[in-house]
């Protein structure tokens, strides 16, 4: 069967940037499930994987616009050094900070003399996102499964 809306779908995925660097993959550990057409992949990602196939193998380059957005500048701000206490404060450093639209993961990106730069953009915002996919599994999604929007069973996940 092909992927289409509320299919299951079971994936091996290498993600790489521009330089080629390995981000994220999942080759030789479990498979990525997931529910088709319901925003739980990029949907640069879930637009390719429309009606592909059980065994369909490809490459794609997804751009920002279609991954995780672009760097928003608003997102970046300075703070004073003082702010962390006696936390420690190193680059690449992450921490949860309260943003407009709930809690929020932001990241040190800067620390220039006693001032701080914490972004509160996705990682991987502005980067286009190199796919490189293996379609593993391709089922029809139960009642259930729709209706949390989420895969259940084996490489699934459920909660109460
Ligand atoms: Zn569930």
């Amino acid at each position: 069967m092909k992927i289409k809306k509320n299919s299951v779908v079971a994936i091996t995925y290498t993600l790489k940037n521009d330089g080629g660097e390995i981000l994220d993959s999942s080759v030789g550990k479990e498979s990525l499930y997931y529910l088709h057409g319901n925003g739980n992949l990029v949907i640069g990602l879930e637009e390719e994987l429309e009606n592909k196939a059980k065994g369909d193998k490809f490459s794609v380059a997804v751009p920002a616009e279609k991954g995780y957005g672009n760097v928003d500048p608003k997102l970046v701000q300075t703070v004073p050094l003082s702010a962390f206490g006696t936390n420690k404060v190193e680059v690449g450093m992450q921490f949860h900070a309260e943003g407009q639209g709930g809690p929020v993961v932001v990241t040190i990106s800067e620390v220039i003399g006693d001032q701080v730069k914490v972004d509160g953009n996705h990682p991987l915002a502005g980067v286009t996102l190199n796919f490189d996919i293996i379609v593993d599994e391709v089922r029809e999604a139960t009642a259930e499964e729709i209706a949390h929007g989420h895969v259940h069973g084996p490489g699934g996940h459920h909660h109460h």
